[in-house]
């Protein structure tokens, strides 16, 4: 089998070099006759050859296929493969030229690296591949089994590179694939690794210092917080992570990746005005002391309003409305959340509840820009733009104008 490579070498002598296809054949060859040690050396052939005619590769798709082999050869003999690395900045280089035409075969191949790369903890060749998926071209049409992407993102998960998770999440939704549950389970568990309730504060004297961004979900009882919440965070339930807090009025929050100070965040559990059977001049205090948080709370990033997407508005969602018009806040912080959509399998009870949000929210002074997010904790309906909004507020990114428009 050797002889290939003697072959190899003799044809780059003449005038009629190997083509990249020659080349191709051959290694995959090699590579099906587990000689993973040929493959490599032909591999190296090809570069050098390359360089020296000042031709471009490309093919990287089969540099891919002599990186994995070679790992697995290796770690089957207990070895490190010392030509790892070199192999991975090699691949790098071509890849890098791959980006602008992008497509199918292209994108499979970087995926297929940054899962290799995640695997070895090489993380630094990580982010150069991620940083080629934020550019690489592709089409609907363009995606890969939703596996091979859950997988990259369960990876990325390990290393916290929640970023980067979106970064894949972004190119899915380029290619045209849908994420599923197994999608959602691993960025939740990227996003979320620890929870804790902290405290239930009732002035905003006690209020926890505020050390992190945070975001509130504001709703009446039984609007399907809870189910929201733990929709969102991939959990069973948030508040019985280290004591349910009690159901009395208060400002309940949960510290998320407390040990992580680059990625920790609040999450502030408010209920509605008109929740508890309180006197009214109580009510009174407690939506001034929401109307406080709203326009002084530094470290509030973005509002969820949940209103019961079965109703629509109540009267104390529309007070809510009223408070966030006059904070001062940017449109983008506030965002209306119906719930408990599976309720409405009809378009037109969709369009009516929809109709009555955005009457409620120019009567109170809210831009008719405020963008409206349908759910369902039941069939996980909206799963994907609450995160996305969270992910915008927490890392401080602006929306894409774009996608800001698909959600009116
Ligand atoms: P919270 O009081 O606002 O925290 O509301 P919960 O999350 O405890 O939910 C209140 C009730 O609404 C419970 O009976 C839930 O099962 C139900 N519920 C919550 N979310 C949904 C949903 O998306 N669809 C439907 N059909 N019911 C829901």
């Amino acid at each position: 089998m050797r002889k290939i490579l003697t072959t190899f070498t003799d044809a780059e002598e003449t005038e009629n070099p190997p083509l990249s296809s020659d080349y191709r054949f051959a290694i995959r060859a090699l590579l099906k006759a587990n000689r993973s040690d040929l493959a490599f050396d032909l591999f190296r052939l090809r570069n050098l050859a390359h360089e020296r005619r000042g031709t471009l590769p490309v093919d990287f798709g089969i540099s891919v296929a002599v990186l994995k082999a070679r790992l697995r050869e290796e770690k089957k003999r207990k070895r490190k493969a010392e030509e790892g690395t070199e192999i991975v900045e090699y691949i790098i280089k071509e890849a890098e030229l791959k980006v602008e035409e992008g497509g199918k075969a292209v994108v499979g191949a970087m995926i297929k690296l940054l899962i290799v790369v995640l695997t070895e903890g090489w993380v630094q060749y990580a982010k150069k591949v991620i940083n080629m998926l934020e550019r690489v071209h592709v089409e609907p049409g363009d995606g890969l089994d939703v596996a091979d992407y859950n997988n990259a993102i369960r990876l990325l998960g390990k290393i916290k590179a929640l970023d980067s998770v979106f970064v894949i999440l972004e190119l899915m939704r380029r290619s045209g694939v849908d994420r599923d549950n197994v999608t959602f389970e691993f960025l939740a568990n990227a996003a979320v690794k620890q929870v804790e309730f902290i405290t239930g504060a009732v002035s905003l004297d006690t209020l926890p210092d505020p050390i992190a961004p945070e975001v509130a979900f504001v709703g009446r009882s039984n609007v399907g917080k809870s189910s929201l919440v733990n929709m969102v965070c991939g959990r069973k339930a948030l508040a019985y992570v280290s004591g349910r807090p009690g159901k009395t009025q208060q400002f309940n929050y949960f510290m998320i990746n407390g040990n992580d100070h680059e990625r920790r965040f609040y999450i502030v559990d408010l209920p509605g005005v008109g929740y508890a059977k309180v006197p009214k001049h109580l009510q009174a205090q407690w939506l001034d002391f929401m109307a406080s948080y709203f326009r002084y709370r530094t470290s509030l990033r973005l509002v969820f309003h949940l209103v019961d997407g079965r109703h629509g508005t109540m009267e104390d969602d529309e007070q809510l409305m009223r408070q966030m018009a006059i904070s001062g806040r940017q449109v983008e912080d506030y965002i209306v959340v119906l719930t408990k959509m599976d309720k409405m399998d009809k378009q037109k009870a969709k369009n009516r509840v929809l109709n009555k949000t955005r009457d409620a929210l120019k009567r109170n002074g809210c831009s008719s820009n405020t963008t409206i997010v349908l759910t369902s904790a039941n069939t996980k309906l909206g799963r994907d733009e609450m995160w996305r909004h969270l992910q915008r507020a927490l890392s401080g990114r602006q929306m894409k104008q774009r996608e800001v428009s698909r959600n009116k």
